[in-house]
């Protein structure tokens, strides 16, 4: 017997309809990350979700799905496991040679297996800049005059590797050195979300107070630097300040670096800043929060306080 499809949707091919019930209610896009569904179901990539929270959290407001305006939040929402696995299975087009194959495998065939895929020369290092697809490889290799250049010749890309090896390294020995200070100290700290009481309202983060040295402190935060209404704006950051609660006898100076810390779920490169601070000069600079993109941000405003440690140096005068 002979399956015949029911309706006039079998014009359109099976991939496409699934792409349709299976892609993200928000951006419409299939996710290759995780999909949470409401509690009536409606799916939404994990940006996105996370995006929605904070949102929510920028705005004082109860997040809620914009399908059916059910509330979410992390409790209430939960993982689609059979979603995600069946987007994994459907196809997806290679960005190099526009074959068709299971989303599950591109990442291996775009990474290593496509002969489209843009290759460097293995002579980069010392300055072949030739790139190309993969099967073209192995004639540039038997053509590429680097393997043959004298010491004298590749010394010049060799420094240019040297230089922005150095710099890369700058911030990490800089902490090396600093851990030869005499006084350090590092304390585990929770950022939690409050509400300035001006007529709009905006958010900000606080640490409770904590001591160091001796002394006591707190740390403050905002989004997108005191901006209006952040809300607005796709793009999202994060700022910080140290602020000195005691009363002190002399002017000093500390530099301090925020880490991940245990249990922290914060992506966040090293910086290291440095203030003085005194009875008049309390409060450190607004200084950014490392942590890469606006995506990384909303996850950490989706959260409900935000984990961290704190490292501090003084430097002995
Ligand atoms: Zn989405
Ligand atoms: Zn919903
Ligand atoms: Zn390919
Ligand atoms: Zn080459």
């Amino acid at each position: 017997m002979k399956f015949e499809p029911a309706c006039s949707e079998s014009d359109s091919k099976l991939e496409d309809r699934l792409n349709g019930i299976l892609r993200c209610t928000v951006c419409l896009d299939l996710p290759r990350v995780s999909m949470y569904q409401c509690t009536n179901g409606h799916l939404m990539c994990a940006g996105c979700f996370a995006h929605l929270l904070a949102d929510a959290r920028l705005n004082d407001e109860t997040s809620t799905c914009p399908n059916c305006r059910c509330e979410i939040s992390k409790n209430l929402c939960s993982r689609n496991l059979a979603a995600e696995k069946a987007v994994s299975e459907l196809p997806a087009e290679c960005r190099f040679c526009s074959d068709q194959l299971p989303r599950h495998m591109l990442e291996n065939h775009e990474g290593e297996k496509c002969l489209e895929r843009l290759t460097n020369c293995e002579y980069d290092k010392i300055g072949c800049p030739w790139r190309g697809p993969y099967h073209e490889l192995k004639q540039h290799a038997e053509q590429c005059t680097h393997p043959k250049k004298t010491g004298a010749e590749i010394m010049e890309s060799l420094n240019v590797r040297d230089l922005k090896r150095a710099e890369e390294m700058k911030v990490y020995n800089k902490i090396h050195s600093m851990l030869s200070y005499e006084k350090i100290t590092f304390v585990d700290l929770q950022l939690r979300p409050y509400r300035t009481d001006d007529f709009i309202t905006k958010l900000f983060y606080e640490t409770s107070r904590f001591s160091a040295f001796n002394w006591q402190w707190v740390i403050k935060a905002r989004v997108n630097d005191d901006m209006k209404n952040p809300a607005l704006s796709t793009k999202r950051s994060l700022t910080y300040q140290l602020i000195l609660k005691s009363r002190v006898a002399n002017p000093f100076d500390v530099h301090y670096l925020i880490v991940q810390g245990p249990y922290g779920e914060m992506n966040v490169m090293p910086a290291i800043y440095k203030s003085r601070f005194s009875n008049e000069n309390f409060e450190s600079d607004y200084e950014p929060l490392p942590i890469g993109d606006s995506l990384e941000c909303n996850k950490l405003l989706a959260a409900k306080t935000i984990n961290l440690r704190l490292i501090m140096f003084q430097i002995q005068s």
